[in-house]
């Protein structure tokens, strides 16, 4: 399988996916290429198959990828972010994946030339290796950080358990939309629905039937 023929089957499946949709309308799902552990010369094949979302989770690999490759290109940040680094990347992206801290905001309040695209990440399975906050802790973050106008909360971000069976990942990405929908309806400072950036190789498909809006794809773009 070339790169071009893995994008074409993410394409497909993503598809299949939609039609299946826990959401009355079906939303549009955003692709996005997690290129972190390849190559400039890969992720520049995705880019010439068409995808125009990329994901980097280390400020080096951020800069090197937007060096080389062309400049039409979104970026986002996924993985935790350390205070002393968001000068390094905030004003390099379009959208953060890992927003879990008030610290974190308060830098990024100080540093961002623009508003920054922000999905704050959630601990849904409750698993202690996992960052993001507890669902019952969202409401309140988000009212914190509601004054911080470099912060622009665009929606909610999860990662199913390891090893967990495919109603455990389900159930995961369940109680996130069901969280989004609650604040949405809740929280009159929320001027649009809270997104769901949700599902990577092994489970987008499951995401997109729950309602994923972004999908954050690594290995499936670069398997032989
Ligand atoms: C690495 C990573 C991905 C992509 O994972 P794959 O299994 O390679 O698809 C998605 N989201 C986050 C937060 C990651 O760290």
């Amino acid at each position: 399988m070339t790169i071009n023929d893995n994008v074409l089957v993410i394409q497909k499946r993503m598809k299949e996916a939609q039609t299946q949709s826990a959401r009355h309308s079906q939303p549009n799902v955003t692709l996005i290429c997690v290129s972190k552990y390849h190559s400039v010369d890969e992720a520049k094949e995705v880019y010439d198959s068409g995808v125009r979302h990329f994901a980097e989770n280390r400020p080096e690999g951020l800069i090197e990828k937007q060096q080389y490759l062309p400049d039409d290109i979104v970026w986002h940040y996924i993985g935790s972010l350390q205070t002393r680094k968001v000068k390094q990347v905030i004003n390099r992206i379009d959208y953060l994946h890992s927003l879990d801290r008030l610290k974190l905001a308060k830098e990024i309040q100080k540093r961002a030339i623009h508003p920054i695209n922000c999905f704050i990440q959630v601990n849904v399975s409750g698993e202690l290796s996992k960052h993001g906050l507890h669902p019952d802790d969202v409401k309140n973050f988000i009212q914190e950080i509601n004054a911080l106008d470099k912060i622009n909360v665009v929606g909610l971000m999860t990662m199913a358990p390891k090893m967990a069976n495919e109603n455990e990942i389900r159930q995961t990405f369940v109680e996130l939309r069901q969280l989004s929908e609650t604040l949405t309806a809740e929280m009159c400072q929320l001027n649009r629905p809270l997104q769901l950036s949700m599902g990577m190789s092994n489970d987008y498909d499951i995401a997109i039937e729950e309602g994923a809006n972004f999908v954050r794809i690594g290995q499936a773009f670069f398997k032989g």
